[in-house]
Order: structure tokens, then C-alpha cells, then sequence
């Protein structure tokens, strides 16, 4: 995504393209790791200590999660971690290193009505918990 399309994708959800949001969102952009709220601030007042408090910036983050720009993976125990990818898909989270990985997008079929009772479901997405590549293999060889 390039610097256009940030801001279009700002001003298509009714955010205003602050330089802030701006920096945010193209950290997260070119960070697909799904760096922490600390790790995003951090690098952007690295970029210009002059515009953004650490408060801003989180700030900024929960604009951005609700107008559904960004997503927000909750990891138990551990810092939220923070998406910025377009395309859907689920996430895999390694019960050891904390690493939150991608995993490709396949449609998960919605629970019977039941299950849900008035609940309206927006979408319906998987997190898997385990052992990381890394993690395993490490297991593996012990
Ligand atoms: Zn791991
Ligand atoms: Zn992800």
C-alpha cells in the first residue's frame, strides 16, 4: 500500500489523515510481524519525537481497530498485537514464544442459530494455539 492509498483508506473510514495516523498505519504496513502498541509507538516517535505522545499514538491505535483499519489480536497474558493487513485471515499463536503468526484464510462455517441467540455475528474468524515452527522443532530435537 502506498502513501495514497493510506490516506484514501483514512478518509474512506471517516478518519482524518493526521500525520500521526499516518505514521501508524504505515509502520503497521510494513511491519506484518504484528508489532505490540509499545513496539509501534516506539518507532514511530522514533521517526518524529515531535508528534506523537505515547498517548496519542494508543489513541490513534483504537481509532484506527475501530473504524476496522487495523485488528487487534489479543494474546493471553501478553500485550495485544496489532494487523494491518487487508486481506482476512486467522492467526496462529505459539504458547511459548508469544509469536503471532498468519495463517492463509479459509471460510469457517457459522454456528447454528442457537449458539448465537440475538447475536449478530460480524464475521467468524479462528485463533490457533500450540507450538510455533521455531518452537517445535526445538521441542523435537530436546
Ligand atoms: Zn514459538
Ligand atoms: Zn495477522
Amino acid at each position: 500500500m502506498d502513501a495514497e492509498a493510506i490516506k484514501r483508506s483514512l478518509q474512506g473510514s471517516g478518519l482524518r489523515c493526521t500525520p500521526q495516523r499516518y505514521a501508524v498505519m504505515e509502520f503497521l504496513m510494513e511491519h506484518t510481524g504484528h508489532p505490540t502498541a509499545a513496539e509501534i509507538f516506539e518507532s514511530v516517535n522514533r521517526a518524529d519525537p515531535r508528534c506523537s505522545s505515547k498517548a496519542t499514538t494508543y489513541n490513534n491505535l483504537r481509532d484506527l481497530v475501530k473504524a476496522g483499519l487495523v485488528r487487534e489480536v489479543a494474546v493471553e497474558g501478553r500485550a495485544a498485537r496489532f494487523d494491518a493487513k487487508g486481506m482476512r485471515h486467522h492467526h496462529f499463536i505459539c504458547d511459548r514464544c508469544g509469536n503471532v503468526e498468519d495463517v492463509k484464510w479459509y471460510a469457517v462455517p457459522r454456528p447454528a442459530s442457537p449458539f448465537l441467540g440475538k447475536r449478530r455475528l460480524r464475521e467468524c474468524e479462528l485463533i490457533f494455539r500450540g507450538l510455533c515452527t521455531k518452537c517445535a522443532t526445538r521441542h523435537e530435537s530436546r
